[in-house]
C-alpha cells in the first residue's frame, strides 16, 4: 500500500520542487519504490527528475481528466531511479476545466487508488497557491509535508496552510494530517533562523522534523543538469542531509 504526501506551503520558492525530486530520489536510493507526481503547471519537478516536460506523451493533465492512467502516464527517471507523472503548461487548462466536472477534487485520488500496490511512496508537488489542483493533491493524500524557510513571516504563513489543511481534514479527506515541518535553505550561522527554528519547534513540537537541509549551492545547481541533487552530487552537504530525510521518513510512516 502506497502512502500519499504532498508537499505543500503556499508561498513560491519556498523549496517545495527541490523537496520533492530530493526526497524522491532520497527515497529511491534507499530501496523505496516512489512514483513522483508534477501537480504544477510549471513542470519543475518533472524536469528536474530528469523528464523533459516538452515532449511527455501523457501527463497528469490526462489523469486528472480520465483519458489516461497513472500507469499509462507515468515514465519511469532511470537515471533517479524513480517514477514520473509529469506536468506541463497543458495543466493549467485543467483548472478551468476540472470546475464543470463531477468528482472534480476527487480525480488524483481516485487515479492513484489504482496503482496503490506499484510504489510504497507517492509523493506530490503542488503547484503555490490553493487551487482546484492543490485540492486533488490534499484529497489525495495521507499527509502534508511543509517545506518551510525559517524567516519572520514563515509562522504567519503557516496559519494560513494549518486551516486550509484542517478544512480539508473536516470536509473531504479525513485522513489528512500534517506530517511535519521541514526546516530548508537553513543558516545554522544566522540568528534570526535559529531563534525562528526553535518558535517552530515550541508551536509544533515533534511536527518539526528531525532533518534539516542546509542551505547548499549544489541543490541549486541540480536541476540545470535535470538531476535531483541527490543523484547529481550524492556526497553534497544538502544531498546528504535529504538522504537524511528519506530515512526519516520511512520511520515516521511505521507510526502511521
Ligand atoms: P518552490 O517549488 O517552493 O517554488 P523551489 O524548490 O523551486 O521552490 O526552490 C526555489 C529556489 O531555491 C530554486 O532556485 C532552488 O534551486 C533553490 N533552493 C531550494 N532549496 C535550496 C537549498 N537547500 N539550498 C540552496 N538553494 C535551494
Ligand atoms: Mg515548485
Amino acid at each position: 500500500m502506497a502512502k500519499v504526501f504532498c508537499i505543500a506551503n503556499q508561498k513560491g520558492g519556498v523549496g517545495k520542487t527541490t523537496t520533492a525530486v530530493n526526497l524522491a530520489a532520497g527515497l529511491a536510493k534507499i530501496g523505496q519504490r516512489v512514483l513522483l507526481v508534477d501537480l504544477d503547471p510549471q513542470g519543475n519537478a518533472t524536469m528536474g527528475a530528469g523528464v523533459d516536460k516538452r515532449t511527455l506523451a501523457l501527463s497528469v493533465y490526462d489523469v486528472l481528466l480520465e483519458s489516461a492512467s497513472v500507469a499509462e502516464a507515468a515514465v519511469r527517471s532511470e537515471q533517479c531511479g524513480f517514477s514520473v507523472l509529469g506536468a506541463n503548461r497543458e495543466l493549467s487548462g485543467a483548472e478551468i476545466e476540472l470546475v464543470t466536472l463531477e468528482r472534480r477534487t476527487e480525480r488524483l485520488k481516485a487515479a492513484l487508488a489504482q496503482a496503490d500496490r506499484d510504489f510504497d511512496f507517492v509523493l506530490i508537488d503542488c503547484p503555490p497557491s490553493l487551487s482546484m489542483l492543490t485540492l486533488n493533491g490534499l484529497c489525495a493524500a495521507h499527509g502534508v509535508i511543509v517545506p518551510m524557510q525559517c524567516e519572520y513571516f514563515a509562522l504567519e504563513g503557516l496559519t494560513d496552510l494549518v486551516n486550509t489543511i484542517k478544512q480539508v481534514h473536516a470536509n473531504m479527506n479525513p485522513d489528512l494530517q500534517i506530517i511535519g515541518l521541514l526546516r530548508v535553505m537553513f543558516d545554522p550561522r544566522t540568528t534570526l533562523q535559529q531563534q525562528v527554528s526553535d518558535q517552530l519547534k515550541e508551536h509544533f513540537g515533534d511536527k518539526v522534523f528531525n532533518s534539516v537541509i542546509p542551505r547548499n549551492v549544489r541543490l541549486a545547481e541540480a536541476p540545470s543538469y535535470g538531476l535531483p541533487g541527490v543523484v547529481f552530487d550524492p556526497s553534497a552537504k544538502g544531498s546528504k542531509a535529504f538522504i537524511e530525510f528519506a530515512q526519516e521518513m520511512v520511520q515516521r510512516i511505521k507510526k502511521m
